[in-house]
C-alpha cells in the first residue's frame, strides 16, 4: 500500500520528532513518523540521528546545528518562511519583553494559529487554507491574510456567507471535541472567538526552545 509521506511528514522526519502538522492524522496509526522515523533520503534508522546536522560528522551536534534545528522546527510548526520569521525576531528584539517569549507570542498571535487554537481547523495548515479562502472575519471585516497578527480584544468569526458550507455547518460539533487555548475565548454557537490575552510560556508548545532561536539570530 502506498504510504503518505508528503512534504509535511518529511519535515517531521527531518526534525526527528512529530511536529503535528496534519491534524487528526498525526494522532492516528497513519502517522508517517510512526512508521518511518528516520531522516528522508536515508535508507533506514541506522546511524541517522547521531550525525544529523553536525559539522564534520563527529556524531555530535555543534551549538550552531542545535540552534539551527530549533529555529527550523519553530518555523515548520508555525508554517512561516525564513524571511518572515526573521522579521518576527526583529519585532521581538525591539519589544520590551523577553525576546524569546515575545517571538513565541508573535507566532501565536497569527490569525491562522488563532483559528487553529480555537479548534476551528484541524491543523495550522488547514487554518491557513480556510483563512486564505476568505472564510473568516476579524473585527467584522473579511480577511484572507493568515499572517495577520491579532491583539488582545480582537474578535474573529466565520464569515456569514461561509456558514452554509458543509464544513462550517458541522464545525461547532467538531470544534467542541477539540481543546481551546485558555488565553482565547470561544463562542461555539456564534462560530467566533476572541483574544483574551497573550499566551504565557507554559501555554505554548513546551518542545520549542526559544533560547536557542535567539542564540541563532544573535550570532
Ligand atoms: Fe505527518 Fe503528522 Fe505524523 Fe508529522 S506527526 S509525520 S505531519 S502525520
Amino acid at each position: 500500500m502506498a504510504k503518505n509521506t508528503g512534504p509535511a511528514c518529511k519535515l517531521c522526519r527531518r526534525e526527528g520528532e512529530k511536529l503535528f502538522l496534519k491534524g487528526e492524522r498525526c494522532f492516528s496509526p497513519k502517522c508517517a513518523f510512526e512508521r518511518r522515523s528516520f531522516i528522508p533520503g536515508q535508507h533506514g534508522p541506522t546511524g541517522s540521528r547521531g550525525s544529523r546536522g553536525g559539522r564534520g560528522g563527529t556524531g555530535r551536534e555543534s551549538d550552531y546545528a542545535k540552534q539551527l534545528r530549533a529555529k527550523q522546527k519553530a518555523r515548520r510548526i508555525y508554517g512561516v518562511f525564513e524571511r518572515q520569521f526573521r522579521r518576527y525576531y526583529g519585532m521581538a528584539l525591539k519589544s520590551r519583553g523577553i525576546t524569546g517569549l515575545m517571538l513565541l507570542q508573535i507566532l501565536e498571535s497569527r490569525l491562522d494559529n488563532v483559528v487553529f487554537r480555537l479548534g476551528y481547523a484541524s491543523s495550522r495548515a488547514h487554518a491557513r487554507l480556510l483563512v486564505t479562502h476568505g472564510h473568516f472575519t476579524v473585527n467584522g471585516r473579511r480577511t484572507d491574510v493568515p499572517s495577520m497578527t491579532l491583539k488582545t480584544g480582537d474578535v474573529i468569526a466565520v464569515r456569514e456567507g461561509s456558514r452554509d458550507a458543509t464544513y462550517f455547518k458541522e464545525l461547532s460539533a467538531l470544534a467542541e471535541a477539540r481543546n481551546v487555548s485558555a488565553w482565547l475565548n470561544r463562542d461555539l454557537n456564534g462560530l467566533s472567538g476572541s483574544v483574551g490575552r497573550l499566551p504565557e510560556r507554559a501555554e505554548i508548545d513546551g518542545n520549542l526552545n526559544e533560547q536557542l532561536i535567539v542564540e541563532y539570530y544573535s550570532r
